[in-house]
Order: C-alpha cells, then sequence, then structure tokens
C-alpha cells in the first residue's frame, strides 16, 4: 500500500473530478519521523518549561485524587500470558504502523511537571502490552492498538471481537495469540460492536474475504453498521480531519512536553484499513443465538457511544462484553473532532439495562478497550457509577440551564458529584466534564446563550480591531497579558491575546506570548483532547501549518461501503455553488448491478437527488454498473475514460458532465485554525503528517 503522499499524488495525476474526497484522518504523529528524548528538554525551540503556578495546579490535583485505590493496577496487569516483544509493528507499505517505545518513557517517572499526574497514571495503565488471559477461553491482546482485539473459544475456533484498526496490528495480535494460547485453531467468527474504524478496520489481518462471502466465517454487526460505518465522518470529513490535529495533537511527538497518549489508548495505528461487510445483523432490542457453538445475548444499543453498537453477554461464561459503552472513562457525549452531539440518557438507560439484564449474574466484563473487570460486586460498582456518570451529565446540566446557566457558562458551574469523582473511570480520559457538559446544551439548546448580543455577532476578525483600539493597542495588550501571563492567570490572558491575535494576524509578539499561555494551559489539562488542543494551537501558533500533500482519497473497502445516495449527496457538499450559479440540467443516473435509479437535479446553484425517481425528459441519461462506479468513486478513473471505453453509458447531451465536474472542489486539510499561522509555516520541524498511510475513518 503507498504512503498518503503517494496515494495522493497518484490520484491527482489521473484528475478525478468525482473522486470522494476530504474525509481522511491524518493521523500520524511526526513522532514517527522525529527524534525526541522525552525526558531532555523540549521537543519545541520556543517550547516552555511548566511554570510554577502549573507545577503548583498540578500538585494540587495529585493531592485530591483517590491514589489508594490500585484496582485498576492489578485489573490492568491481570492474566498477562505473553508481553508484546517487539514494541513497533511494521506496515506492509513500509512505513512503522504501530510504536510503543515512544510512550516507555511515561515509566521512567513517578511524575513529570508537564503532566496531569491522573492523565499520567491513565497513560501508564495503557502502557500494558500483550497477551491476557480474561477468563479461560477468553484471551485479549492490548497495546498493540487503540483496541483491544479479543478472542473467544468457540466449539471449533476462535471467535473475534473488534479486530482494532488495521491490518497489521491485528496480524500481529493474532501472531502472538497463536504462540501462548490459540492451539492454532482458526478464527470462525468475527463480532464488530460498533461503527467506529477501531472496531473493525484490521479485519482483513484475520479473515479472508473469501471466507466470509463463503459463509463460512460469519461477521456479526449491529442495524445500519454498513452505513453509520462510513457516513459518520463523510459530510463535514474535511473539517474533523482538521480538527483532529488538535483532538489527537498529530503533531505532537511523544514527550513529556507533548503528546502523552489519547486515554482510550495510546494512539491509533497507521497501517492499512479494510472493511468486510457483516452477514448477519443484530437489529431487535435482544438476540439470543450461538456462534461457533458459544451462545451469545446481543443488546442492540443504538445512539449511545455511536450510532449502532452493541453489548453482547455470554451466559455459558459468565462474561459480559460491553463494547465501547463502558471503559475506564467518561466517554464522549460532545466529541472535539466534531461529531453530532450524542444522548448521554439514552446512553445510561442501555448502561442500566445491561446492569440489570447481565450485570446481576456477569462475573467477568470486558470490553473494547482498557481491562477487564472481574467479580460481579466490581461489575456492578462499575456499571452503576458509569449509569449515574452519563444520566447525572444529562440530567443536572439540563437543571442548570433550565436555571439560565448557558452554553458559554455551563463547563464552569457543572460538576460531577464527589462520589463519582472517586472513581478513576468516571473521570475524563476522552470526554471531558467540560466540554460533554457544553455538548449536553447543544444537544437541547443549540449553540445560542440567548443573548440578542450574541446572535448573529461579528466574525472575530471584524470585532476583535475594536477591541484592540479600545484597549489601547497592541503595546497595551501585550504588557497586560504578559503581566496576567507571570501571575498564571492564563484564561484571561488568553481573553485579550486572542483578540489581539485576531486583530493582528502577523503580530508575532501576540501570536508567540499566545503559544506561551496555551502550553501552561495544555499541561494543566487532565483530558488528553484538551490537553493535545491547547498544545497544538501552540505549535501551530509557533511553527505555522505543516506543508505537504493533503491527503483525499479513501480505500476500496470504504468506498464499497458508501451507498451511492451518500456520494451524491457529498458532491453536493463539495459543490462550490458559486460557480453553478444559472446551470440547470437534470440527469438520470441508472446503475443495473444493483437495480438502483436517481434523478439528479442541478438547480438554483444546488445539486439534489432523489432514490428511485427518474425525469420524464432528462438532459442526460447515465447508466453505469455500481461496481464501475466505485472506481471513479476512488478516483482511480474517470468517467471521462469510462464513457471513451463503453464501461459507462450516455445518452443526450454529455457535456452536463463537464459543467458539474468544473464546480467541485478538492478540500484540503490545512485551513488556518488560528489567524496568521498560514503566514508562519516555515520549516515546521522534521515533520511530515502526510508521509503516511490513507486513513479512511476515525477511530474512537
Ligand atoms: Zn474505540
Amino acid at each position: 500500500m503507498a504512503t498518503r503522499r503517494t496515494f495522493v499524488q497518484s490520484i491527482s495525476a489521473v484528475g478525478a473530478a468525482f473522486a470522494v474526497s476530504g474525509h481522511l484522518n491524518l493521523d500520524a504523529s511526526p513522532a514517527f519521523a522525529q527524534q525526541v528524548d522525552p525526558l531532555q528538554g523540549h521537543f519545541h525551540p520556543m517550547g516552555k518549561p511548566p511554570s510554577r503556578f502549573t507545577i503548583e495546579v498540578l500538585k494540587q490535583a495529585g493531592a485530591d485524587l483517590p491514589f489508594s485505590d490500585t484496582r485498576d493496577f492489578d485489573e490492568q496487569k491481570k492474566g498477562l500470558l505473553a508481553p508484546m516483544k517487539d514494541l513497533k509493528i511494521m506496515a506492509d507499505a513500509g512505513h512503522v504502523a504501530w510504536d510503543m517505545e515512544r510512550f516507555q518513557f511515561l515509566n521512567q517517572k513517578e511524575e513529570f511537571d508537564t503532566i496531569h499526574p491522573s492523565l499520567h497514571r491513565q497513560s501508564v495503565l495503557n502502557n500494558n502490552c500483550g497477551l491476557y488471559e480474561v477468563i479461560p477461553g477468553i484471551y485479549q491482546v492490548r497495546g498493540f492498538d487503540l483496541s483491544n482485539i479479543t478472542f473467544v473459544r468457540g466449539k471449533t475456533g476462535w471467535i473475534v471481537f473488534d479486530p482494532m484498526v488495521s491490518k497489521e496490528t491485528a496480524r500481529a495480535a493474532w501472531k502472538l495469540f497463536q504462540e501462548h494460547a490459540g492451539q492454532g485453531l482458526p478464527v470462525t467468527a468475527v463480532i464488530y460492536s460498533h461503527t467506529h474504524v477501531d472496531h473493525w478496520g484490521g479485519v482483513r489481518g484475520i479473515v479472508e474475504e473469501a471466507d466470509v462471502r463463503s459463509g463460512k466465517i460469519p461477521v456479526i454487526a449491529s442495524h445500519n453498521f454498513m452505513e453509520f460505518s462510513v457516513s459518520e465522518n463523510v459530510y463535514a470529513g474535511n473539517a474533523m480531519n482538521r480538527r483532529l490535529f488538535y483532538q489527537y495533537g498529530l503533531l505532537l511527538p511523544a514527550s513529556a512536553q507533548g503528546f502523552v497518549g489519547q486515554g482510550l489508548g495510546q494512539s491509533g495505528s497507521a497501517g492499512a484499513v479494510g472493511l468486510i461487510a457483516p452477514t448477519r445483523i443484530v437489529e431487535k432490542e435482544i438476540e439470543e443465538f450461538e456462534v461457533d457453538g458459544v451462545n451469545m445475548l446481543f443488546q442492540y444499543t443504538p445512539n449511545t457511544e455511536a450510532p449502532t453498537e452493541m453489548n453482547t453477554f455470554l451466559p455459558g461464561m459468565k462474561a459480559l462484553w460491553m463494547a465501547e459503552n463502558v471503559t475506564a472513562t467518561v466517554h464522549n457525549i460532545y466529541t472535539l473532532r466534531g461529531a453530532l452531539v450524542r444522548d448521554a440518557l439514552n446512553w445510561s438507560k442501555y448502561i442500566s439495562q445491561a446492569l440489570y439484564r447481565f450485570g446481576l449474574e456477569a462475573e467477568v466484563m470486558f470490553a473494547s478497550h482498557h481491562w477487564p473487570r472481574w467479580g460481579n460486586a466490581r461489575i456492578q460498582e462499575v456499571l452503576r457509577a458509569q449509569r449515574d456518570l452519563y444520566a447525572h451529565m444529562n440530567n443536572q446540566v439540563l437543571h442548570l440551564a433550565n436555571q439560565g446557566v448557558t452554553i458559554n457558562e455551563i463547563h464552569n458551574v457543572y460538576q460531577v458529584p464527589k462520589s463519582l469523582q472517586t472513581h478513576w473511570h468516571c473521570r475524563g480520559y476522552h470526554g471531558s466534564p467540560q466540554h460533554n457538559s457544553r455538548g449536553v446544551v447543544q444537544r437541547y439548546l443549540g449553540f445560542w446563550d440567548c443573548n440578542p448580543a450574541t446572535l448573529i455577532p461579528l466574525s472575530p476578525a471584524e470585532s476583535a480591531p475594536l477591541h484592540v483600539e479600545m484597549m489601547g493597542g497592541a503595546q497595551k495588550i501585550l504588557a497586560r497579558a504578559r503581566e496576567l501571563h507571570g501571575q498564571g492567570k492564563y484564561l484571561l490572558a488568553q481573553e485579550i491575546l486572542n483578540k489581539l491575535v485576531q486583530a493582528e494576524p502577523h503580530n508575532h509578539s501576540a501570536a508567540d506570548l499566545l503559544a506561551d499561555v496555551f502550553e501552561q494551559i495544555g499541561y494543566q489539562q487532565e483530558n488528553p483532547g484538551l490537553r493535545n488542543s491547547f498544545l497544538a494551537g501552540a505549535y501551530e501558533l509557533r511553527s505555522g501549518i505543516p506543508q505537504g500533500a493533503a491527503g483525499k482519497s479513501s480505500g476500496p473497502d470504504v468506498i464499497r461501503a458508501m451507498s451511492t445516495e451518500l456520494f451524491l449527496n457529498f458532491l453536493g457538499v463539495r459543490m462550490d455553488s458559486r460557480k453553478a450559479e444559472g446551470m440547470r440540467f437534470t440527469i438520470n443516473l441508472i446503475t443495473p448491478d444493483n437495480g438502483e435509479k436517481f434523478l439528479i437535479e442541478m438547480e438554483n446553484a444546488t445539486l439534489t437527488n432523489i432514490k428511485g425517481f427518474q425525469a420524464d425528459n432528462p438532459t442526460l441519461t447515465l447508466t453505469i454498473n455500481r461496481s464501475d462506479l466505485e472506481k471513479t468513486m476512488m478516483g482511480a478513473t474517470t468517467l471521462d475514460a469510462q464513457i471513451a471505453e463503453g464501461t459507462a453509458k450516455v445518452e443526450g447531451d454529455a457535456g452536463v458532465l463537464k459543467q458539474l465536474a468544473s464546480t467541485m472542489v478538492e478540500f484540503e486539510p490545512r485551513f488556518e485554525v488560528l489567524p496568521g499561522t498560514q503566514a508562519r509555516t516555515a520549516e515546521p520541524l522534521k515533520a511530515d503528517p502526510y508521509e503516511a498511510v490513507p486513513r479512511d475513518s476515525i477511530a474512537e
């Protein structure tokens, strides 16, 4: 498989106007390319050490944490059969797909003055890597990717739960498992717990598609799995990719001043992502059936951690698989990279159902991230606390909103109850109380705080100059901001510096000072997404936006999973309507191999489509098999070429395809987030985040 750069070059060479693009995440960290000694100094020449205020904040935070509860460490190491020997896993394409070496520095010190002690603890826990026995008959390989892979003994072989992100990491996990516990038995079934890529992307590392197609190996997933496995990331995909640079700190090397893990796991792997469609779908609230001779109860949990997801209970083993609905963290209600806000109350109710249906008798609980919980009392403790965590977040935020607390205040008002704060798994290593509480308000009330002044405000660049003028100009702001910075009042310093950076994007003193402020705020965060976002902001203010070719296309498996309707909808997003003024045409699209028909209409500078309809007198009728259309969608060929070779047949005015193509824009994820950073781009270290394998979907 080509790296992102070569892959992108090959695409642009054919100039595929209709290729689906803009929904890759660029998730290779330059830590792969940079030689940083995480214990020595700062990775960035302009980086700063923690201030005495930051050191004090972190010390105080440590004092309030329940360090006497060390059960996670016992659970994390219980059942180790074989550690991971080689801490690096190579991709078939030749680069490093997975690297645990870069996180080993976290084990070398008791505490760091640039890492929140709670986050440090979680990252040390996530440094576990190897093969573990959950109970006899259930094994997990952990620390080979962002997520775990689980093997359950069936009658004739192994049932795999959630084959991680990449083919290469899944294959390496399978190899380790076979060396110690697999007994040479084959994979007999695969279960995808939900739609995020870290739960299916590595499937081609453990099964052959032919065996799935022939029915030999069933692949089980919940209702609408294929639709949601791609659709969540398509429409706003390019913006999400850009935001991943913040949430996942993609430019930050692993170091005490940089990236220290992602909370759910250390990071996502950068190997080859594949997708094999499920062959058995769970859609009822509870479905009970045998998988390779093992009786399983599937609990369908839509609209929880993912749009479609399922927990599984194995009554014969008293083992409860909680998918990603219950892990060792508060999960995201709102996701910083961007996604529809999740339903915390619904999530809580499904945990409650799992508790009362299965949790009262389960003796072991395991999941797709983190480590298992043993013993019914412990399982109930965790399930009850997680149930209450999400319900509380929903209810108390709405309680406060009903008393006038707005989306712009709620994160400073809402607090997780003290009794939950003392559970480690209720702390925010993925979601945080701050961004989740704002998410709940967003879900129910939206962005507006009901103050008319914020209803149709000026854009920041338009309002900031007046602020700067009224504050007495840049020098005054800088002087006051330095004072605030010197007093450790970073949130106040950020207020005025942000105005100055918005008003004067090329004021380097302002950008540098704001970077210093962001950095201290970042060091102080318990939540890795918040930490990474502030440190990424500091990075871009100092070094600009990384250059290089932008990732542009999706792998064949993901394109196959995309419905024609989704593809056509996305063309409407990619179209620059300003280029379509005055265009008017209708296209009847027929894809004979799957029997679908669409009426596509261009009118009012808007591209629409309706499935199952045809125009009486279309400008053009385009007939092409869906399997051939996929080649166009991937950018492997163009519609023009397909028409010329007869793969696609046209009747009417084929010129409208050229018109349509002329309106299409290629999204690229290097747009400016912070003003002035585009121009500041010089030589941003040696990193090239684009030198990686194209990624299709976003892990979580
Ligand atoms: Zn996940």
